[in-house]
């Protein structure tokens, strides 16, 4: 009979599918999962469709109180972890304290605030990484006839999604030349620029927010750098995360974007592992540390780090990959490396702009390392390509531009 003690800071998919796996590991260990917020395990993935009211709030809880009972994990919900003392072994919460033999850090992110004049106190700013988040600007969105979204990233391209189908009159504000300006090239960024606007967004690249114009804290327009004045009923604001790396303060738990880990997702004091998003881990592979902010990662991430916080070894070598609807009309892929991990990686790639369609491939010196296609019906191939990748397959440069072609086998 074991008698470890495992702990899991952090409910979301990476820490519960850890628990869910450590208790077929160690059938008879003790599991606790700590969570500051106050549900078990929801589907973050599914709160785009359900700020676009496209789904009900029951289809995005995934766990319920009955199925941690019936797996002996004992939740903790709506509580924060304070601090790790690994010379102890334990964790402290609201001053008790919890021994472990594994811990695991699970803890995701926040978003990044904005500390411009007239953000303090705006209560009609929104951020969208949880599910009060979207109860909360989704019951705005019930009266509100016009909207701003802010940033170039994936969260802000949901929220503009979300504004313009809900009928809001949308204002995407995005600093840089295009959505996702580090991993797109131009021809890529005008695909994407097309589906928006085809939807009906108004588009306001190379600016930003200089000020909240706000009265009795309600933010009544944005101010623009570049001098534009966009009167709104509310702000959604995607600036990216910032990881939740506070409890390695005080520790000597190794930190860059994230907490450093190696392939079997340990950091850098054994016994204290790391997963998800919050990881920055190994990918031995690519040859490099990053982090991956993505569901299947999260979930990819929870098993593997199960089996060596049980004791067994178990390196993580997937490809990291994602597919997402853009807008109506355009959908993207992306998978292994990227200009936005490693900018000095060669590119051949193809546009066809009838279509709608973009392929990029991008190599390591003669290897390929990964890829982003854009269309909805051009993904075929992708396995090939994914294989290859795996198999570190090398390419001579006038062998690329034919990889352009591959069909699905
Ligand atoms: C709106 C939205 C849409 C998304 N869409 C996609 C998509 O289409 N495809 C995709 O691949 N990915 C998507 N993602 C990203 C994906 O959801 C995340 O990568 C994934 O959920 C990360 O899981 P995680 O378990 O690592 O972290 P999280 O889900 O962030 O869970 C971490 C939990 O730990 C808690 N926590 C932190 N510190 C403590 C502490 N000290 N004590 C107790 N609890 C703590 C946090 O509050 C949080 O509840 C989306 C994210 C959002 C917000």
């Amino acid at each position: 009979m074991s008698s470890r003690r495992y702990i899991i800071i952090g409910n979301g998919f990476a820490g519960t599918t850890a628990a869910e796996h450590l208790r077929k590991l160690d059938p008879s260990s003790s599991i606790h999962l700590f969570g500051d917020e106050a549900y078990p395990l929801y589907n973050r993935i599914a709160l785009p469709p359900l700020l676009r009211k496209q789904i009900a709030a029951s289809k995005v809880m995934m766990r319920d109180l009955a199925w941690h009972e019936k797996y002996a994990i004992e939740l903790h919900l709506g509580t924060r972890v304070e601090r790790i003392i690994p010379e102890e072994k334990c964790i402290l919460v609201h001053g008790r304290s919890y021994a472990y033999d594994a811990l695991l850090l699970a803890t995701g992110g926040a978003p990044q605030p904005s500390q411009l004049p007239g953000a303090a106190g705006a209560q009609n700013i929104f951020h969208f990484q949880s599910f009060d988040d979207t109860q909360l600007l989704s019951e705005r969105l019930e009266t509100a006839r016009c909207a701003v979204a802010v940033g170039g990233s994936f969260i802000a391209y949901e929220l503009a999604e979300a504004f313009v189908a809900r009928g809001l009159e949308t204002h995407w504000l995005i600093r840089g030349p295009r959505f996702l300006r580090r991993l797109l090239d131009e021809d890529a960024g005008s695909l994407l620029d097309a589906a928006a606007r085809a939807d009906g967004v108004h588009l306001h690249y190379g600016d930003e927010v200089a000020s909240f114009e706000t009265v009795n804290n309600q933010v009544q327009a944005v101010q623009t750098q570049r001098g534009l004045r966009l009167p709104t009923d509310l702000v959604g604001l995607g600036l990216g995360i910032q990881i939740h790396l506070d409890l390695a303060i005080g520790t000597t738990i190794a930190t860059a974007t994230g907490f450093v880990c190696d392939d079997r997702l340990e950091t850098s004091i054994p016994g204290i592992f790391a997963a998800g998003d919050a990881a920055e881990f190994f990918d031995p592979i690519a040859q490099m540390h990053y982090r991956m902010g993505t569901w299947n990662n999260a979930g990819a991430h929870g098993k593997v780090v199960a089996i060596n916080m049980a004791g067994g070894d178990q390196r993580y070598h997937d490809i990291p990959e994602y597919s997402s609807k853009i807008f109506s009309d355009q959908a993207i892929t992306q998978f292994g490396l990227s200009p936005e991990l490693r900018p000095d990686l060669h590119m051949v790639r193809r546009l066809d702009r009838n279509e709608g369609h973009y392929r990029a491939l991008f190599f390591d010196g003669d290897r390929l390392a990964g890829g982003v296609f854009i269309g909805k019906t051009n993904r075929a191939g992708k396995r090939r390509y994914l294989d290859a990748i795996k198999a570190r397959a090398t390419f001579a440069a006038n062998e690329r531009e034919a990889l352009l072609d591959w069909k699905a086998v």
